[in-house]
């Protein structure tokens, strides 16, 4: 199963992935988690991204482009994988293609948690509170929610024009929510005569 899941920063994306990957079967591949991790390992392109992430913004295209293709190219995401966190904009939508087409590895399912805003911002208060994330504070979180909707949404009509979006409510108990996209990928599966 290759697996893209959308939505706004505290949707859920990171949360329904981690149950998603042991039912699927495939990894999680959070490009958010790449990045802070080479953050914390104070890698030259971790000190470069830092200040951007940061500061709500999107990390340039070059480095996450080459960034996934590096994760890609690793022994368990053969079976497929759970992307989160990418594609964010329509530039690397298109890159996602073109990199999933040369590796022979078409995507089967794009899902979109949709969750409204004030929901949104009432939980990335809590996670700042309880993990400290610099970008979860309430400024820089409107300004996430700000490039979300000028840069990602356009990606899940993207997705939609070609008849692979799924999208699921995010709002719930998160088992329920689990059984939503579960739903969803059974549909598509079915649909797609899988
Ligand atoms: P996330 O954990 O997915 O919310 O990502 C945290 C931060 O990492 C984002 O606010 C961006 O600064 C950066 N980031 C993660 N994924 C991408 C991406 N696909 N393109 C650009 N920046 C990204």
């Amino acid at each position: 199963m290759r697996l893209v899941l959308l939505g706004a920063p505290g949707s859920g994306k990171g949360t329904q992935a981690a149950r998603l990957k042991a039912a699927l079967g495939v990894p999680h591949v959070s490009t958010g988690d790449m990045l802070r991790a080479a953050v914390a390992a104070g890698t030259a392109m971790g000190l470069k991204a830092k200040a951007v992430m940061d500061a709500g913004q999107l990390v340039s295209d070059d480095i996450l482009l080459g960034m996934l293709e590096d994760r890609l190219a690793q022994e368990d995401a053969r079976a497929g994988f759970i992307l989160d966190g990418y594609p964010r904009n329509l530039a690397q939508a298109d890159a996602l293609d073109h990199l999933l087409a040369r590796i022979g590895q078409p995507l089967d399912a794009v899902v979109k948690l949709k969750v409204p805003s004030e929901v949104i911002v009432g939980r990335c208060e809590i996670r700042f509170k309880a993990e400290g994330r610099a970008d979860d504070n309430p400024d820089t979180v409107r300004k996430r929610l700000d490039i979300y909707a000028e840069q990602t949404a356009p990606v899940a009509d993207f997705y939609a024009r070609r008849g692979k979006l799924q999208v699921v409510d995010g709002v719930g108990e998160l088992d329920e929510i689990t059984a939503r996209v579960k739903r969803a990928l059974h549909a598509e599966s079915a649909t797609a005569g899988n």
